[in-house]
């Protein structure tokens, strides 16, 4: 039956990390689920954060003592969900006394460490620096504690994969216009971008997780609900990596903010973020010289390596989209979310405000849960003990370990590259591959043909930034030349609705 004639249980506008990890939950409890993403998956704020799975270190100054919990408990089960693409990172917190005194932080970090459980996590401490280590020498003191890093847009497509294998039905680049309900049921006027087409899908509920376009909704639908929400951009700036180890660095600066010195790729440094209340359309917030001005400023002066605006390799920009409280400045506004169900006159409709990639996952089962009253025969939730796809193996090591004995001819960095980024998922394009010929042509910096066709085929990649930065991240490494090769490939093998099927023929 097509999507067109069905009346779906949810229908999700949204594809985000929260939109997908509910339509991911709510499949998973037996639930006939739609959603619609206007561009790619994690085309907005979900490929913009700053990629940390934490509890927050800074919100405790906020007395977000609930949300930190949460998000601390959530770190050690996507740890173990997704060992492919999170993974623990230490952070190194360079002490200035005249910014934050050290008992506070000392405080901050008890509370950290013992909020929730930690069962992977090592214990914050306090560390000297030597002069061996890249921080300017004057700089003697700090402490250490972990979070785990992840790589935001797979975990949006890999929510996307567990819910197509669920049943949910995604259909990306296509915009929801117009929902009305009527008689109790949702009529949804979509439009395919790519064809140009419009359509009109239906459903019982509906679910709004457009992120900081959850207004546009409510105002189109004229639902009463209006919860107010406030729009934050935070940007960041990529450079070759300005130190050599492993440590993520937390830089405290003068107006009480934090900025994050992450590795980044292997070979950079991932930079971020800042807060700057926003207006404009999300879709196209990018940073600004100030902020520019403002990252390499405070990087600046805690490294011994400088860097300037000419070493910037890439910057990308995201809106919050902040519950509006009663915060007077940007960096205080709360980071927590809000779920609402409301049957004000319409069919049922959820809507989702704020949120962190690291909470959305009991976002997710929050929203479904509430869904409970309305589909009593609601499967109990699943997602808290359930691996993300290709998220089943050991360890990294191990499984990079049986690639190599499968596929000794697997250069070692693509290797690793597969195992981070896709894990088992890998061995959908490399099994019946026995030489690195059997990979297809070479697009450059280790992007074959068989992962390309791989992204198309299964994980909804219809252009080049698709490909290039929001599946993989292999837009720092390829030239100009090489993403054209790429753009040419895709336009000349993805026509319309045909992708799938001539994508490798
Ligand atoms: C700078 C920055 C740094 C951050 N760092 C972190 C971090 O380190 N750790 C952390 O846990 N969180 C972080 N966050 C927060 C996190 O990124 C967000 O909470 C999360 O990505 C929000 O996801 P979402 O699905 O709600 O929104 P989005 O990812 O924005 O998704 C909403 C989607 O709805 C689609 N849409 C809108 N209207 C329509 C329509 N009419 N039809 C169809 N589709 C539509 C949009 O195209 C969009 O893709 C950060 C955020 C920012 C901005």
């Amino acid at each position: 039956m097509s999507a067109t004639n069905t009346i779906f249980d949810v229908f999700v506008i949204g594809g985000g990390i929260n939109g997908v990890g509910i339509a991911n939950d709510a499949a998973g409890r037996g639930l006939n689920v739609a959603l619609c993403e206007m561009n790619d998956l994690a085309s907005a704020t979900s490929s913009a954060s700053s990629k940390l799975i934490h509890g927050g270190l800074r919100y405790l100054e906020y007395y977000e003592f609930g949300l930190v919990k949460k998000a601390l408990a959530e770190r050690e089960v996507l740890l173990k969900n997704a060992p492919h693409i999170i993974s623990p990172l230490v952070f190194r917190l360079p002490h200035q006394a005249h910014l934050r005194p050290a008992w506070m932080i000392r405080a901050g970090l008890f509370l950290y460490d013992n909020l929730s459980k930690r069962l992977t996590l090592p214990k914050s401490k306090g560390i000297k620096f030597k002069s061996t280590d890249p921080l300017k020498v004057e700089i003697t003191k700090g402490f250490e504690y972990a979070d785990a890093w992840v790589d935001d847009s797979r975990l949006t497509v890999l929510n996307a994969l567990s819910a197509k294998s669920n049943g949910a039905k995604l259909f990306t680049q296509t915009k929801v216009l117009e929902a009305k309900s009527v008689n109790g049921i949702w009529h949804l006027k979509v439009l395919d971008r790519v064809t140009g087409e419009t359509s009109q899908m239906h459903s019982k509920t509906l679910v709004n997780a457009a992120g900081p376009w959850v207004e546009n909704i409510t105002d189109n639908i004229n639902s009463a609900e209006s919860h107010g929400i406030r729009l934050v951009k935070g940007s960041h700036i990529v450079v070759p990596k300005i130190h050599h180890d492993q440590h993520a660095y937390i830089l405290q600066n003068e107006d009480q903010r934090i900025v994050f010195v992450l590795p980044f790729e292997d070979d950079f440094s991932l930079i971020g973020t800042t807060d700057v209340d926003y207006q404009d359309d999300p879709q196209q917030a990018e940073i600004s010289q100030d902020e520019i001005d403002y990252l390499v400023s405070i990087t600046n002066s805690y490294f011994k390596h400088q860097i300037s605006q000419q070493d910037i390799v890439h910057t990308f920009a995201g809106v919050r989209p902040l519950l509006h409280d009663e915060a007077e400045d940007a960096k205080a506004v709360t980071r927590d979310y809000t779920i609402e169900l409301s049957t004000n006159g319409h069919a049922p409709l959820l809507n989702i405000y704020g949120g962190k990639i690291t909470t959305y996952r009991t976002l997710a089962e929050s929203a479904v849960d509430k869904l409970s009253t309305l589909f009593p025969n609601l499967k109990p939730a699943w997602t808290k003990n359930t691996t993300l796809p290709g998220g089943d193996f050991n360890s990294r090591s191990m499984l990079s370990a049986k690639l190599a004995e499968e596929f000794p001819w697997l250069p070692i960095a693509l290797r690793q590259r597969y195992v981070r980024s896709y894990g088992s998922l890998c061995y959908r394009f490399l099994d019946g591959c026995y030489t690195q010929e059997d990979l297809g042509e070479h697009y450059g910096s280790g992007l074959y043909q068989k992962e390309l066709c791989y992204l198309v085929q299964h994980e909804w990649a219809k252009s080049l930034d698709d490909v290039i930065w929001r599946r993989t991240k292999l837009g720092l490494r390829l030239s100009k030349q090489e993403k054209e090769k790429i753009n040419q490939y895709l336009a000349s093998k993805l026509t319309e609705h045909s992708y799938a099927q001539k994508c490798c023929a």
